[in-house]
């Protein structure tokens, strides 16, 4: 399958490879070019604009921020739906909010184009290793199409029903993801105010119930001040707004998502957005109470 992909950031750069590795023939296009140096040594075509990829492949793949980015990608005047011929598999792998998936999966059925909503968790090694967890929404035929793309990508991919279910479940990975990761980091300040070892703490909480791969992957950065992006900060919000806004619409509580997202918004309000989702733990260290 020719493939195409738009967003090479943090996610998309690694992605990208595993389509080329894969032995798919690929196109890229990303806002800043030079990020995209490292494929096009390797064998990637370039394409000016989302409509000229999209005109030169048989799917496209993108790898946008948040709704707008995608919105433009897809739907803009030199977007992938003006480019694209009947029959184009186009899967959004970015998180956005669902309800925007919905309407730009119809308006791609318009255009004949066949639109995914297929987000994905996993982190960046998840990127880099292949083994991302892919949760779909939309049409079943355009998702076994995928299925060749999604293997070169993904250790377990789902099927969640139709358009949008795909981002909603994202949500749901979300919510539950953020408020353990919040626990992970009052587990790693609780450690430290008692003196606790912070190898074997980890090493033996993660043996038991409490075992996770925030604690895993996100305490260790925690103990040794690691807080450079994996998932920033602002990215994070945007999902948490997402969830906030869909339990809202839906009469579902979310009282612990609330929380976490406050304690969010106080790592940006000290120009933290662009820090790895971990640097929760310093909205923490900022509610200590200080001995002498
Ligand atoms: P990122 O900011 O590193 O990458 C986004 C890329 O899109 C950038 O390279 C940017 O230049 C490009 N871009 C933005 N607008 C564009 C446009 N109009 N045209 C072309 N390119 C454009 O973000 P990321 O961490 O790679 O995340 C991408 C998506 O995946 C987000 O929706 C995020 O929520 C989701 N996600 C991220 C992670 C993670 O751990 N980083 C994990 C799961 C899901």
């Amino acid at each position: 399958m020719r493939v195409g992909i738009i967003g090479l950031g943090i996610m998309g750069a690694p992605m990208a490879r595993n389509l080329l590795r894969a032995g798919h023939p690929l196109t890229v296009h990303t806002r800043t070019r030079a990020r995209a140096a490292g494929l096009l040594a390797d064998g990637a075509a370039w394409a000016d604009s989302p409509a000229a990829l999209a005109a030169a492949v048989d799917a496209v793949v993108t790898m946008l921020p948040d709704t707008p980015a995608v919105e433009a990608v897809m739907a803009g005047p030199d977007g992938v739906l003006a480019g694209a011929r009947a029959e184009l598999l186009a899967i959004d792998m970015s998180t956005i909010d669902p309800a925007a998936a919905r309407a730009l999966a119809e308006r791609a059925a318009e255009t004949g184009v066949a639109l995914l909503d297929a987000p994905v968790s996993g982190g960046e090694q998840g990127a880099i290793a292949g083994t991302l967890s892919i949760m779909v929404g939309g049409a079943a035929a355009a998702f076994d199409r995928a299925g060749p793309l999604f293997a070169a990508l993904g250790k377990r991919v789902t099927y969640m029903g139709g358009p949008g279910q795909g981002q909603m479940t994202k949500l749901v990975n979300q919510v539950v993801g953020a408020g353990t990761l919040a626990a992970v980091a009052e587990g790693v300040l609780l450690a430290a105010g008692a003196g606790l070892d912070p190898a074997a703490v980890v090493e033996a909480v993660g043996g038991g119930a409490a075992a996770s791969w925030m604690l895993a992957e996100q305490a260790p950065r925690m103990q040794r001040r690691d807080f450079a992006p994996g998932f920033m900060v602002r990215l994070q919000q945007k999902d948490l707004r997402l969830a906030l806004a869909s339990a809202e619409r839906l009469g579902v509580p979310l009282p612990l998502t609330a929380v976490v997202q406050l304690l969010f918004t106080a790592v940006e309000a000290r120009g933290g957005g662009e820090l790895g989702t971990q640097a929760i733990l310093t909205a923490l260290e900022a509610l200590a109470k200080r001995s002498g």
